[in-house]
């Protein structure tokens, strides 16, 4: 469905505009979602390898500890659905999200692409560009 090189030992996609725009707006229509209230809250997508876009919405707790993050979600969402394989996700996201994407990555062996908005186009950064020093390693 998706083009992609191997690049060392992982397949880094190739994405078109078309499919970043709708992975923000797909993620914009979803924050109203947020919970408990959408004003305070966050929003985020994933690409499956199977060309599915999973939104994700910020869900927070009172002790913060808990809060989760919408990158976290919208991985779950996808897992929800039985797909694993992730190839893009929406950003910029934290280190804790970075972390959690880098964990994905590892286990797929897709380096994720995480597409960032640029004013009016698209950063597309594998997740290995923004760990230099990841844990773990492999
Ligand atoms: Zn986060």
């Amino acid at each position: 469905m998706f083009k992609f090189k191997k690049i060392k030992d992982k397949l880094v996609y190739q994405l078109d505009e078309k499919v970043c725009q709708k992975m923000f707006s797909i993620a914009n229509q979803a924050v109203k979602n947020a919970y408990p209230k959408s004003a305070e809250g966050y929003s985020a997508s994933v690409l499956t390898k199977k060309g599915h876009i999973y939104p994700g919405v910020s869900y927070n707790s009172d002790t913060l500890t808990l809060t989760m993050h919408s990158e976290a979600v919208a991985l779950a969402h996808a897992v929800l659905h039985g797909e694993k394989d992730i190839i893009a996700i929406t950003g910029p996201n934290c280190h804790i999200c970075k972390q959690l994407i880098w964990e994905n990555s590892l286990r797929s062996g897709i380096d994720i692409i995480v597409v960032i908005k640029d004013k009016n186009r698209f950063k597309k950064i594998p997740i290995s560009q923004l760990m230099p020093y990841p844990w773990p390693e492999k």
